[in-house]
């Protein structure tokens, strides 16, 4: 068999599967959510920040920072060594929805928020994004999270919640499998926060592809030899393998990166991330058209987890354990 028939053959196999299928439709609608919304929180970040120096000259633009490196925050922890920087976090909490709870300062270089928009909409954003320069480099769900934790942004924010709760379910799913009866209420999910957006067209155009796109059959044929090869929707609309294959690495990657950050962040315990990991590699070690884009990503999990094992080992309790398994 040819390298080529062989990759189509093993996608004809996965998405022979009809939960599997379901769970890349929608990932595919997370991705098109992605797209559309870049955009406008471009724009509204942009205007949050021009709102805030206009009301407040002690914000900036010339407000600087005075203690460098001092004013650095960790994870959650945040205390700011000059007025710039306590006033900015004053101000970012009055705007945080979520004020007493969870704010992630660990994303943000306080030092730029005078200059730098961006650095204060991470401020809303969950962990992991420190290294992100723009909202074209978020994945859906930061940039749902940004919608729901700061005021600026009008909506229904239980349309936001409910959102974000579908996207771990997909995320989490160890089986990378939804059912279909979960993939009708993720369609009407995503449309009632679609809808929250009549006034910006690439957010309404979406609304139309996400409904094209989870009410199609997506079969996947088996192309003869002069024929091109890919899927078909039946109503014409055509995703090539490869554009198949280029959704599914992007789906496993960010959850790959979800495994990664809940492993350094110590959100759940190492034997299930082990559990998690070894689910996924069953998966790829059966799907090599897979396997091979995602060799870097798996590579960075084993050594974290070897190292988080080794630490273990070390520990006197965790030996005791063991000697009696
Ligand atoms: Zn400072």
């Amino acid at each position: 068999m040819q390298a080529r028939d062989m990759v189509l053959s093993e996608l004809a196999v996965r998405l022979n599967c009809a939960e599997y299928k379901n769970w890349v439709k929608a990932g595919h609608c997370l991705l098109l959510l992605r797209g559309c919304l870049h955009g406008f929180v471009g724009r509204e970040v942009l205007a949050f920040h021009r709102g805030l120096l206009a009301a407040d000259p002690g914000l900036g633009p010339r407000a600087t920072c005075r203690s460098g490196s001092r004013c650095s925050p960790r994870a959650r922890q945040f205390q700011p060594q000059c007025q710039v920087c306590a006033e900015w976090k004053r101000e970012i909490l009055k705007h945080h929805t979520n004020r007493n709870g969870d704010v992630y300062w660990g994303n943000c270089r306080p030092g730029l928020w005078p200059v730098d928009a961006w650095e204060v909409a991470k401020a809303f954003m969950p962990r992991g994004l420190a290294d992100k320069t723009g909202p074209e480099e978020c994945d859906a769900v930061a940039l749902l999270s940004l919608i729901n934790s700061c005021d600026h942004f009008l909506v229904d924010r239980k349309k936001v919640t409910e959102l974000i709760k579908c996207r771990n379910e997909i995320m989490h799913s160890s089986e990378m499998k939804v059912s279909s009866m979960w993939l009708r209420d993720f369609q009407r999910k995503i449309q009632n926060f679609l809808n929250e957006f009549k006034n910006i067209p690439e957010i309404v155009t979406v609304y139309s592809r996400v409904e094209e796109l989870l009410t199609s059959d997506w079969a996947v044929h088996i192309p003869e030899e002069d024929q091109r090869d890919g899927c078909e929707y039946e109503a014409g609309v055509y995703l090539s393998q490869s554009q198949v294959n280029e959704i599914e690495m992007e789906l496993l990657k960010e959850k790959l990166q979800e495994i990664y950050l809940q492993a350094t962040e110590q959100e759940v315990l190492p034997e299930e991330i082990a559990n998690r990991l070894e689910v996924v590699k069953e998966f790829l070690r059966n799907n090599e058209d897979l396997r091979n884009g995602l060799t870097e990503d798996m590579q960075k999990l084993d050594s974290l987890h070897l190292q988080h094992q080794k630490r273990d080992s070390k520990e006197p309790r965790a030996q005791t354990l063991q000697g009696k398994a």
